[in-house]
């Protein structure tokens, strides 16, 4: 799938659209998801034009890899979900009801979470 610069992310990493910000590096950019399924629910996104892992993984430069994941491991870090203990999740495609076009990963946290899979 071709990258459509005008999703609600890349606005967002433009800055056309505000964000509650949690974080952000020369690689990533992380915010609370608008619509929470748990009671920390933040949404970590890279610096570049990546619809999902099919592509960042295929194409994106190492720097930026090393450094979007590094910037998951910080945010989760200092958002204090380490201990006890967190969930992070990332939808690609249709089957898995990705609704936007700009890989993300979901972080949840902040109580006991359920069963992974509906
Ligand atoms: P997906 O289904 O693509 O994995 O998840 C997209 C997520 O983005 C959803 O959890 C949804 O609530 C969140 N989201 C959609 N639009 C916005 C927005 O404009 N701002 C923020 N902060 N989150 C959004």
């Amino acid at each position: 799938m071709a990258y459509d610069t005008n999703n609600i992310f890349a606005k967002i990493l433009r800055g056309e659209i505000p964000c509650n910000k949690v974080y952000e590096d020369e690689f990533a950019l992380a915010f609370h998801d608008i619509n929470p399924q748990a009671p920390v629910h933040v949404l970590v996104i890279p610096k570049g034009d990546y619809v999902s892992m099919a592509d960042f993984s295929a194409s994106a430069p190492a720097d930026l890899m090393v450094g979007f994941f590094r910037a998951v491991g910080k945010v989760a870090d200092e958002l204090g979900l380490v201990e006890p203990g967190y969930r992070m999740l990332a939808n690609a495609g249709e089957n898995a009801h990705q609704e936007v076009p700009h890989l993300h990963i979901h972080l949840f946290g902040g109580k006991p979470l359920g069963p992974m899979l509906d």
